[in-house]
């Protein structure tokens, strides 16, 4: 399969992994909005939110997502947890991904 993210966790393309667990793996943006800026993947591919079936796979992601906020150190300051779902979301990795950002202040609504 032709995905970007499938071939992270294979080793396939190099990522600096931040965190990993049986099945989670974290790795940063390589485009970072702010400061912290890490995605956490399950190591199955899920194109999206949309089709998820094994909901226990997200609680793996966002286990590890909070490991990472509490070594990064964002829990103290705030963070933001995001999965950019589809076309009016700007998804344009097609293998679902929790951005964890975090490190400067925020604003609200998102653009
Ligand atoms: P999204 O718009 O939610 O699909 O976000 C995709 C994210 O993946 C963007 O923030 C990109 O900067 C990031 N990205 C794309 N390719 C890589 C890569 N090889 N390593 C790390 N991050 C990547
Ligand atoms: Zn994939």
């Amino acid at each position: 399969m032709d995905c970007i993210f499938c071939k992270i966790v294979a080793g396939e393309i190099p990522a600096k992994k931040v965190g990993e667990s049986a099945h989670a793996v974290a790795f940063p943006d390589i485009n970072p909005v702010a400061p912290q800026h890490v995605l956490v993947i399950p190591k199955r591919h899920i194109a999206s939110l949309n089709d998820v079936t094994d909901w226990s796979v997200m609680a793996h992601v966002y286990e590890l997502a909070g490991k990472v906020a509490r070594e990064t150190g964002i829990d103290k300051t705030g963070w933001r947890a995001v999965i950019n779902t589809g076309r009016d979301a700007n998804q344009l990795v097609h293998h679902i991904h929790l951005h964890v950002v975090g490190g400067r202040q925020m604003e609200w609504p998102p653009g």
